[in-house]
Formats: C-alpha cells, structure tokens, sequence
C-alpha cells in the first residue's frame, strides 16, 4: 500500500495543471496519479487539430514532466473510493491511502446502442493514433455529431484528402451553438471543402465489420465508410464521487475552493461543478481553459493555499481555415446580435437572454477574451442595437 500526501485520479489536463499548483504550493509532498490511460497527460485539443495538419507533433503535446517526486500509476482504474479509511481501490488489486484527494476524472464518451468498436469514440490520444492508423490506408469515413469534435475531425480528415461524410440530426455544423444563418454558411463551407454533410439524419445501424462498414439512417440512408468516428458527448465520471456519497448535480459540486462535500477531497476539470462569478451561475464546463485554470487552483487548495476560483473560462476551435474563440453561454436558442467587419470572416456574436450578454464568439478576431468576459460580468441591460462596436476590433 502507497501512501501520498496527494492522490490525483484521472491523468488528463486537470491533473497535469494540478501538479503545477501543488508545486508553486508545496515543492517536497509526496504526488500520486492514477489513470486508466497509458499515457502521462497531453494536451487533447491537438488530438483533433494540429496534429493533423502537421503545427504539432506527439512528443510537443505531452504536458511536460518537470516535477519531481511524482509516481504515476498508468493503466489502472480507481473502482472504490473509501473516505472514512482515507484509501482508493484500484483494478490491479492495489490500495492507495492520502491525505488529500484531487477526482479530476473528466467524462467518458456517449456512446451508440450499435456498432460495438467498430465506431471510434474519440476522445484520447489513443483513439487519435487508431484513426490515423486507418487514415493512412483508407480513403472514406463517416462522421457522426456535428458538434465540437465531430466538427473538427471531419475537417482534419478532410484536409488530409479523404472523403468524408458528417451526419448529424440537427440543421448543421455546431447547430446548438451557432444562429442559424453561421450553421447555414458553415454547411455550405465544409461542401466546399468536399465534406457531405448530411443534416437531419439519424444513424441507426452500422453493418459489416474491419474496414468494410456501412451506416444506415432513419431515413434509410446508406453510408459506406471504411473507418467511422462518432463525437456525441461525454458524461462525467461521477460513479466513484457519488458511491463514496459526495455531493454530485450535473457534476461533482465543488465549492470557491474547489473542495466537495468532504473537506479534503477536491474536483476540478470536465467532471466538476462549480459558481461561475460572471455568469452568476453554477456549471460544468468541458474547455481546455478550465481544466488548465481550475487543475491548478485545485492543486494550490490542495496544499493549502487560499483559493476563490469562480473563472469564466474561453474556448477555443479551428474548422478549416476558420477560427474563434468564446466566452460564456454560447446557446443558439439565445438571441444573437452579430457584429460583422466581413459577414462569416472576421466579427463579434453577441449572445443575450433577456436584455443580458451571456456570450461573445469572436470569430477570427483574437486577444478579446478578457473585454467579452468583463462585458459578460457586468449583466447590466443593453439594447441589442447599442452592442455594435462594444468590443472593437481590427
Ligand atoms: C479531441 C478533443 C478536442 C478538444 N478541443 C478543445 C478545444 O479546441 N478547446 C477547448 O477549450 N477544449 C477542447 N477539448 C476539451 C478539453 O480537452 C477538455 O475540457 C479537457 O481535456 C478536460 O480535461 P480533464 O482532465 O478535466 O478530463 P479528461 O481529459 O477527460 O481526463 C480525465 C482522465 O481521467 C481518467 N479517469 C477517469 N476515471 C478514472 C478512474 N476511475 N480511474 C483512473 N483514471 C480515470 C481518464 O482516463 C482520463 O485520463 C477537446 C477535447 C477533445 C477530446
């Protein structure tokens, strides 16, 4: 049995920036890391990004190992979280004991009633390396989801000159985030780029099996692919949280200091719910920004600093030649006021609920983050014809 002063299970970006602020805090106290990986943390948005089109390669994304006195258990998943003994469990039989816990288990993919693993869920670099494997032998693959990752693979795997066909049963690329006058031009863009995109679909079967697969839709459609990726959403790992009776509501409830329920257990990252200062409001948020941010916050609380963590975080996504970046509630259901320089090429979206701005996308504009977030904060009441101009940009 280990002893650490700091036990972190999962070995995502939350744990990798939760290192980093036990360090600031504490140089000495002994860190363990459990994670069902086998690999130490890297950065995932490159998994869906810049590893495709060459700005990065493997070794520039793994987080670096610069602390020492820390032992990684790789391939080992934590089943029993014990808090009265202070001790996880874990599946290769091993028992962990700490004094202080970080759960930074991030959210395992939704996956479909079919198709067994024959579908790519892709969320790790594993799953990065499988489908690349088969992108070097195989010309045609089918996306399903048009949301954040669906998006981004179908544009990595059409850059690099396959045929791909994205089905989504919404109106479009990142329809649940974009008005839809944007989810409109960016179908017509991704066509462009040789994408059939295929809105309005539901699969509901996949056949075949290897490299010979088909996809039938509701509305009997038929898709040949010989690798199919599928982006559907995560659920957050809350199982160990919520047998070991922490507090969990849509994510593990942590409070300013990042602590659950139980004083020396913390959360951080995709999995954990927390009060956002500038929306005013509690939420669980899946962005490479807060995982970074709260990971270290976290790691800071854990060895005793004062944390008050409420960040609004941004996110951030390239789909081809496109890129943004966000703050806040970005829900097409809101009402939208754009603010073009060029329509579709470089502006500001406004998101209001009631008279409220609770998102800004920048769409190709940069460095803005910090003004939508402080405009976001002040939830003061504007008229939708006084936000043109309210963040300038070039
Ligand atoms: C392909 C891709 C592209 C992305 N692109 C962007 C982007 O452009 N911009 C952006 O803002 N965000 C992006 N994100 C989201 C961002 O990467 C996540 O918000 C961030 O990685 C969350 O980190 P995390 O450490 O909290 O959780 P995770 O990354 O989910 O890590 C959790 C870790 O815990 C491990 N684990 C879970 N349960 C256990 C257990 N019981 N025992 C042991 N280990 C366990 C898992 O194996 C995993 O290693 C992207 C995500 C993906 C997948």
């Amino acid at each position: 049995m280990a002893h650490y002063n700091y036990l972190i299970i999962g070995g995502g970006m939350t744990a990798a920036s939760a290192i980093d602020g036990l360090r600031e805090t504490d140089a000495n106290g002994t860190i363990g890391v459990i994670t069902a990986e086998t690999h130490k943390p890297y950065d995932r948005p490159p998994l869906s990004k810049a590893l495709w089109t060459g700005k990065k390669t493997l070794e520039e994304i793994m987080r670096p190992a610069t602390h020492g006195n820390v032992t990684y258990h790789l391939g080992r998943v934590a089943q029993k979280l014990d808090l009265s003994g202070k001790q996880v469990h874990e599946d290769h039989g091993d028992t962990h004991t700490f004094d202080k816990l970080l759960l930074a288990t991030g959210g395992t993919t939704r996956r479909l009633p079919f198709g067994r693993d024959d579908v790519i869920y892709f969320r790790t670099l594993a799953d990065y390396q499988r489908l690349q494997e088969l992108a070097k032998q195989h010309e045609t693959f089918a996306v399903i989801g048009g949301g954040f990752i669906g998006s981004e693979v179908a544009a990595a795997l059409a850059m690099n000159g396959k045929k791909v066909s994205l089905i989504t049963p919404e109106n479009g690329i990142c329809a649940r985030l974009f008005p839809a006058e944007a989810v409109a031009f960016f179908n017509d863009y991704y066509r462009q780029k040789g994408v059939e995109v295929i809105t309005g679909e539901s699969v509901v079967a996949l056949e075949g099996t290897g490299v010979n697969l088909t996809l039938a839709t509701k509305k009997n459609r038929r898709i040949n692919a010989n690798g199919v990726v599928a982006g559907i959403g995560i659920v957050p790992n809350v199982e160990l949280a919520v047998a070991a009776g922490l507090k969990v509501d849509n994510g593990i409830v942590v409070d300013q200091s990042l602590r659950t329920s139980h004083p020396e257990v913390f959360a951080g990252g995709d999995v954990a719910n927390y009060f956002d200062q500038a929306l005013g409001a509690r939420r669980r948020v899946e962005h490479e920004d807060l995982a970074n941010t709260m990971g270290k916050a976290a790691g800071q609380a854990m060895a005793g600093a004062n944390v008050n963590f409420t960040h609004t975080p941004f996110f951030y996504s390239d789909l081809f030649q496109i890129g943004y970046e966000a703050v806040g509630e970005l829900d097409s259901r809101l009402q939208v006021i754009a603010d073009w320089k060029e329509e579709f090429h470089t502006g500001v979206l406004y998101y209001l609920d009631n008279q409220r701005v609770r998102g800004v996308l920048l769409w190709n504009v940069w460095r803005k983050a910090d003004e939508a977030r402080a405009l976001i904060a002040t939830s003061e009441t504007v008229a939708a014809s006084a936000l043109k101009g309210r963040i300038a940009f070039e």
